[in-house]
Formats: C-alpha cells, sequence, structure tokens
C-alpha cells in the first residue's frame, strides 16, 4: 500500500488543477493528480471530429498578467497568435486593434441609436477609465510567478512602484461592484442599447467585469493548434518534474480525519495535503469530517450551508458547425472571434424574466409555448463565434470552415426538457434556429452549407467536467458568492477550513476564468508549501 502515499493529491485536471499538481511536483513533492475524463484539461480543451478542431470550452485565452509569466517560469515555449476580436449589431461590425477602437465602437454605437448620442460618450469615458484601470491590474506579470527574494529588478522596479497604483485602482474598482444591469439603466436611458451592451454576460455580472470586456478584447490569444495546447504543455511539464497521474478516475469521498480518499474504483490513497481543483460543492457533499478537531469540524460546518445553497453561475450552449465553405468568405466578414448581436431590439426580459416565469409554471406552458420563446430567445440574443481556422488554418481540411457558434442558457431548462424526454428534439430544434439567424443576417453563405452540426448544452457541461449547475467560471452573480471575491485578498481564497486541504480553480475565487483559475493553482501550490514548511519548522 505504500504506492498509494502521496505528499500531495490534487483532484481535478482542470487548468487550476495541473497548475498546482505542476508546481506541487517541480517543488520535489511525490503528487498524485486524479482527473475523471480521459484527458487533462477540463474546460481548456481542444477536440477533433472529421478533421475539424473545435473548442470544448473556453475560446481563446487572456494573459491578464498571468498565463505568459507562468509559462516563462515553468521554461514552457507555446507558439500562440493574437486572437483578434470583431464586435457586431445587425450590419455593423468593428474589428478591435487597440485602444482606438473604441472611437470606432461609440460611431457604431452612435450610428445604431442616434438619440443617445451623448450617454454612448459619456459610457465611453467611463469604458476608457475602466480600461485604464485595467492597464495597472494587468499591466504587471503577476508576481505569484515571480522570484521575490531573487529578482530584485523586478521587486524595486517593478512591484514595488506598481503597489500604491494597485490599491488606488483597487478602491475605484470596489465601487464599481453593483450588477451591470442596474449600473446602466442610471446611465442610459433606452433598455435596447442597455440590453446590447450587457446581454452577454452573466446575469448581475459585477460593473467592473462587465465594462472592462473591452479591454480584455485586446488581449486574448490563440495557442496554435488550440487552446487545448495550453493544457497539454502543463500535463506534459507535470509529467517531467515526476507527478504521477491518474485519468478516467473519479474521487467520490475523503475522509479527512485519516487524511484518504477513495475513487470510483474502491482505491484509497493516503496524502498529506490535498488540493480540491474541482467542483466545490462536490468537496463538501463528499467530504467527512469525523476524526477532525471539533473547532475545524464547526468552520467547515459553517461554509458547508453557504456552499450547498448557493448556485452556480450562467451556462452555456454551444453549436459546432463543419461547412463546405472556405475559411475566406468567413474571413471578409469578421474576425475568428466574433460577438455578434442580429438584432439591436436586445433581448429585453426575454431571457432572464419570461424564462423564469415559464419555468415556474411549466406544467402549464406547452411545446409551442417554448418554441415561441425560442424564436424571441435567438433572434434577440448575443452570439459568441469562434472559427478556430481563422487563427491557425491548420485546423480545418482545406476548402472547408469549423464554427463555434454559443450563448449563454440557464441550465434548468434543458434539464426540464430531458426530463420531459424531448431533449434530443430540443437540441435539434435550437441548432436549426441559430443556423437560420446567422444565414438570415451576418453569414448568408451559411445556409445549405452546413454538412455536419452538433451541439454541447449545459446538461453536457456538468456531465463532462461535474460543475454544479452546467456552470463555467463557477458561482452565479444573483445570490450572495460563498467564496472569496475581492482581487486583493485572492491568496486566502486557496484556504478551506482544513488546514492540510486548499482549493483552487473556477469555485474558490469569484469572478474566475482561466487566469483565475490558475492563479488560484499557484496559490494553492505555494500554500500548501508553506504548510509543510510550517509543520516542519
Ligand atoms: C464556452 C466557454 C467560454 C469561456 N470563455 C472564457 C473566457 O473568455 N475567458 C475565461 O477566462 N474563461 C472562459 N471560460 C471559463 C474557463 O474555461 C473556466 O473557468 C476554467 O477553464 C475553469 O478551470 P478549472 O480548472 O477551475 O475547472 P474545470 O475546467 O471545470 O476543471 C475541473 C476538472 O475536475 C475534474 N473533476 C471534477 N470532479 C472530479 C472528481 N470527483 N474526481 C476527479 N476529477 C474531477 C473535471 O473533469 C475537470 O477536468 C469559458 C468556458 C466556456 C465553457
Amino acid at each position: 500500500m505504500t504506492q498509494n502515499k502521496y505528499d500531495s493529491i490534487v483532484v481535478g485536471g482542470g487548468i487550476a488543477g495541473l497548475t498546482s499538481a505542476t508546481y506541487l511536483a517541480r517543488a520535489g513533492q511525490k503528487v498524485l493528480l486524479i482527473e475523471k475524463n480521459k484527458e487533462v484539461g477540463g474546460l481548456v480543451n481542444t477536440f477533433s471530429r472529421d478533421g475539424f478542431q473545435f473548442e470544448a470550452g473556453v475560446r481563446a485565452l487572456e494573459d491578464a498578467g498571468v498565463i505568459f509569466p507562468m509559462l516563462k517560469e515553468l521554461g514552457i515555449e507555446l507558439d500562440f497568435v493574437r486572437s483578434p476580436v470583431s464586435v457586431g449589431v445587425e450590419n455593423e461590425i468593428i474589428n478591435i486593434k487597440d485602444i482606438n477602437s473604441l472611437k470606432d465602437y461609440q460611431q457604431m454605437l452612435i450610428k445604431l441609436f442616434p438619440d443617445n448620442e451623448d450617454e454612448i460618450d459619456n459610457l465611453m469615458v467611463i469604458i476608457h477609465k475602466v480600461m485604464k484601470h485595467m492597464e495597472v491590474l494587468y499591466g504587471l506579470e503577476n508576481p505569484a510567478f515571480k522570484d521575490l527574494k531573487n529578482d530584485t529588478n523586478y521587486l524595486f522596479k517593478q512591484l514595488l512602484p506598481w503597489l500604491p497604483k494597485f490599491i488606488f485602482t483597487m478602491g475605484k474598482i470596489n465601487r464599481m461592484n453593483m450588477p451591470i444591469e442596474d449600473y446602466l439603466k442610471d446611465i442610459l436611458t433606452n433598455a435596447s442599447l442597455r440590453d446590447v451592451l450587457a446581454q452577454h454576460f452573466f446575469k448581475n455580472t459585477p460593473t467592473f467585469f462587465a465594462l472592462s470586456y473591452f479591454s480584455l478584447y485586446l488581449d486574448y490569444f490563440y495557442p496554435l493548434g488550440g487552446v487545448g495546447k495550453l493544457a497539454e504543455a502543463m500535463h506534459n511539464k507535470y509529467l517531467e518534474y515526476g507527478g504521477e497521474l491518474l485519468t478516467q478516475t473519479s474521487v467520490i469521498s475523503v475522509d479527512a480525519g485519516a487524511n484518504e480518499i477513495t475513487d470510483n474504483t474502491g482505491a484509497c490513497f493516503t496524502y498529506k495535503n490535498l488540493v480540491w481543483a474541482a467542483d466545490l460543492k462536490t468537496f463538501y457533499q463528499q467530504t467527512n469530517t469525523n476524526k477532525l478537531r471539533p473547532k475545524v469540524v464547526l468552520a467547515f460546518e459553517k461554509q458547508k450551508n453557504p456552499i450547498l445553497a448557493s448556485r452556480g453561475g450562467d451556462s452555456v450552449f454551444s453549436l459546432y458547425l463543419q461547412i463546405d465553405e472556405p475559411l475566406d468568405s468567413f474571413r471578409q466578414v469578421a474576425h475568428g472571434h466574433f460577438f455578434y448581436t442580429p438584432s439591436k431590439q436586445g433581448l429585453g426580459d426575454t431571457h432572464w424574466e419570461e424564462l423564469k416565469t415559464m419555468l415556474k409554471q411549466w406544467t402549464e406552458t406547452s411545446k409551442q409555448d417554448v418554441y415561441k420563446w425560442l424564436d424571441k430567445f435567438t433572434a434577440l440574443n448575443t452570439y459568441e463565434i469562434s472559427i478556430p481556422g481563422l487563427k491557425d488554418e491548420t485546423l480545418v481540411p482545406a476548402g472547408k470552415t469549423g464554427m463555434i457558434v454559443s450563448f449563454l442558457a440557464d441550465y434548468d431548462l434543458f434539464e426540464q426538457i430531458k426530463k420531459d424526454g424531448w431533449y434530443n428534439e430540443f437540441k435539434t430544434e435550437l441548432e436549426n434556429r441559430m443556423i437560420q439567424v446567422l444565414s438570415n443576417s451576418i453569414y448568408p453563405m451559411l445556409a445549405n452549407k452546413v454538412m455536419k452540426q452538433f451541439s454541447f448544452t449545459p446538461l453536457g457541461i456538468k456531465e463532462r467536467v461535474g460543475s454544479s449547475e452546467g456552470a463555467i467560471t463557477g458561482w452565479s452573480f444573483q445570490e450572495a458568492i460563498p467564496v472569496m471575491h475581492k482581487i486583493q485578498y485572492s491568496d486566502r481564497s486557496t484556504f478551506t477550513p482544513i488546514p492540510n486541504i486548499f482549493q483552487a480553480g473556477q469555485w474558490a475565487f469569484s469572478p474566475a476564468g482561466v487566469p483565475m483559475s490558475i492563479l488560484t493553482g499557484k496559490l494553492a501550490a505555494n500554500n500548501v508549501i508553506k504548510y509543510v514548511k510550517k509543520n516542519k519548522a
């Protein structure tokens, strides 16, 4: 049984777990990473179908002062290209190049909403300020990936001069924490304009996070070969450092008192430290605290209730298309990462309110009612369109185009429909409506050229990575967030009430995406190492 004893076990081989495991192995620990799927990466994944490469999760990566410093620190070389973004509403499309593209965005909105010119001008001043704050926030290589003891140049010339700016910026950011919908109501009188700006964000997204998106558009990059190359590179580095990996293995229980986990085959593994880099509700449900000190049990129970009572955030519906049309036809329309709203009318109450009412009165809702709602939902929504071949031509067969089209989608609707037995029919209806909306608007060449289509629903996301409510970035903004959500305290986000168990990833800090998952992964590894040192002393 000695081979089942580890210094650290990391549960969940998404990008957060990969980061923790790699840094722990690099520190010389005997590490086991356990992942329930066949391959690691979680929502950072590229897969192949009939010669077309597609992303299962995130479509392109944002550095955020995190990814490149980590790659540099680990000595990983990743070939990448910039992943430029286009934004479009109806027939108006702009390609975003740099901060000056904000002017094009302003002109586009004014053209669409001429009666609101002054308000749009004012909004642009605010977005510009937010972008300046973002330059401070992400303008420095994150200190978590720097050797502060030996890199005195970084410490004295970059980090220390940056700190006062950071503290000032945090003050500003914390004052922009209200939901974006409420903030926009105060400054924009036109409801359609507000919708067009905010409807592709999660409901109640904090204002700063939403308005910072223009900066994030400039930060996107794409590894050649697909975003999955990042996970692949981390995986290789982890193995190079001597880390052990078990795939197709799910952890089904944690006995925290015995420092032992059990997997789905009944095998047990013991750890000195555990990093939980998967869904946190699952952790709190599976963890047995018998034999722990009463104080720790109490703290665990206190944290468990809000965690279990909270919901995962919104999920997405993604449509995958294999198209018999060359990339050039699409290149002429927009970049390979495109946020497109086919109607300037905006969704209004269609998404959240009408859907909520429909779900509440489900027994009185007919299939026709759902499809009527779906017509509006698909016509008025904002689509995130990704064409991997426009970023790397090797990702599609010659003369063809692969496309991923997605929007935010509600887990409960899909679950309800599945229960009622018409899930596959609904998926096809939704896919066809999306194709129709895009053929009738921005991509007329799409009609009759789709060779194959398939989709991935919120239920599929839950099944794949085990995330509550199919969430893609952790907790819902519609309720109190049960984990750390202040960036200046991000270090604390990795602690659980159990001293030798740490947490990382999209559930550990809110709001989270790839950079925050990586950062918490690294911070969790740091805290494990500190904990080990403290207990040796
Ligand atoms: C369509 C889409 C678009 C996105 N766009 C962006 C974006 O633009 N910017 C951005 O920053 N982020 C974006 N994201 C979010 C981002 O991809 C995720 O937040 C991030 O990848 C989460 O990483 P993670 O490691 O925390 O979690 P995950 O990727 O969920 O990894 C968790 C891993 O744990 C495994 N696991 C779960 N339970 C167990 C168990 N019991 N035992 C063993 N293994 C287990 C899972 O299989 C999974 O591999 C997007 C996601 C999607 C789906």
